[in-house]
């Protein structure tokens, strides 16, 4: 193999171009992306940057020193074996990571409607987020919890209209209800089970018919993966590219990474897409090993953090229904957390609000395995190491 092209020059396509270079390959590497940008870092979009600590996030990573042919600007159309298609032309190549990440969903209506993906989204959105302004944030979810603490720091009068029963529904299950005083303590209005119609000229249109007056309206429902590219290119698709535990696709030397790969999980016995930073970061190793012909196993314990309404929100593992168990109380506690308990006692997942050490050690819980005491693991002051039974 002497040249392989990696598609998508995000955080998991310049990790997979660092990957490759670490396990010695020595051939040519040709990183394209749509976004003028050098690769960087998303996470900080809707926390420094939206509340003006940072300018730019672009990755630390020496691009010349890995001697890789990086053209901004340039998509992937189309995709036959041995071959891209993109809008400069063919690219040929022996090896391909696909790491074309996820787009924002929007709503429907003919009224502005922001989506925060990109850096360039932040950096418009920052400057409409002046004091008084009326922003309406659709979705109480991750990213509409941080867009809207940032909207509120500014000054701004923020209302955030979410369909489901609670915030951070989709991800935390009725956990995630837990969240809700948050809204007000920060003098927001949450209107919860409250369906957006369309984004109107003027606001929101709600299913009920009626309207949210808005000076900016922002959409934070979902994103999907932008894999359209690679239709009928032999590539199964289904909610991302298909892989096995390998990271292979399945066109022969085809490897898929970060948002947009959906992978068979060992652990959890299904495959798995998970938009997170640390997925984008850890499966490039993997996926390099895969494409150089080795056959290292991408198996993790999925990990996430969001910074909201003053909180460090983190969560590990795949709740996946399992029995919640809380530690401390949410309506009285600063600090609190929840640890969803398989039927054999063992932990599934872990979710933990301003505690770190219940992150760190829940989710190496997680990867061991252990049954856990649940009485003893219900009491907050108790570490979690501390809850195994022999
Ligand atoms: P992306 O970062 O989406 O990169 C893919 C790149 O491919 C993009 O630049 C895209 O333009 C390009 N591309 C797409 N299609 C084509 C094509 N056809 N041709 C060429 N290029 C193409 N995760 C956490 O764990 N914690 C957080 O706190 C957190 N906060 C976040 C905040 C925001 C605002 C956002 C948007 C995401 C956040 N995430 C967070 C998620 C995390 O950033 C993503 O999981 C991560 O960026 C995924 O990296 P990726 O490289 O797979 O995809």
């Amino acid at each position: 193999m002497n040249h392989v092209v990696v598609v998508g020059a995000g955080l998991a396509g310049v990790r997979s171009v660092e990957a490759l270079r670490a396990r010695g390959f020595a051939g040519t590497i040709t990183l394209i992306g749509e976004e003028a940008h050098r690769p960087y870092d998303r996470p900080p979009l809707s926390k420094s940057v939206l509340l003006g600590g940072a300018d730019s996030t672009i990755v630390d990573s020496d691009l010349d020193a890995l001697e890789v042919d990086f053209r901004p600007r340039v998509a992937a159309k189309g995709l036959r074996p041995g071959v891209v298609e993109t809008t400069e032309g063919e690219l040929s190549y022996q090896g391909l990571v696909i790491a074309t990440g996820a787009r924002p969903i929007r709503l429907r209506g003919e009224g502005p409607q922001h989506v925060l993906r990109t850096i360039d989204d932040a950096l418009a959105l920052r400057a409409l987020l002046t004091a008084g302004s009326r922003v309406v944030v659709v979705g109480a979810g991750w990213i509409g919890a941080e867009v809207a603490t940032a909207a509120r720091r500014a000054g701004c009068e923020v209302t955030v209209v979410e369909a489901g029963a609670g915030p951070l529904a989709a991800a935390l299950g009725p956990v995630g209800a837990y969240t809700a005083s948050w809204y007000a303590q920060a003098g927001m209005d949450l209107r919860l089970g409250t369906a957006v119609a369309s984004v109107d000229l003027g606001g929101p249109a709600l299913a009920d018919g009626s309207r949210i007056e808005a000076d900016v309206v922002v959409t934070g429902v979902g994103v999907r993966p932008s894999v359209e590219w690679l239709a009928g290119s032999g590539v199964e698709l289904d909610d991302g590219v298909v892989t096995d535990e390998h990271l292979r696709t399945s066109l022969p030397g085809v490897v898929a990474v970060g948002d947009c790969a959906a992978w068979w999980s060992r652990r959890y016995g299904r495959r798995l897409r998970v938009e997170h930073w640390d997925t984008a970061l850890s499966a490039p190793e993997v996926a390099a090993a895969a494409l150089l012909g080795d056959d290292a196993v991408y198996d993790p314990v999925p990990y996430f953090w969001s910074e909201q309404f003053g909180h460090m929100v983190q969560y590990a593992g795949h709740h996946g229904g399992g029995r919640p168990v809380l530690r401390g109380d949410p309506a009285a506690d600063a600090r609190w957390g929840v640890c969803w308990m398989a039927e054999d006692d063992r932990l599934a997942a872990v979710l933990a609000v301003n505690r770190p050490r219940d992150l760190l050690q829940g989710r190496r819980l997680i990867e061991g395995g252990q049954r856990l005491d649940v009485d003893r693991l219900a009491d907050p002051a108790v570490a979690l190491r501390d809850c195994t039974v022999a």
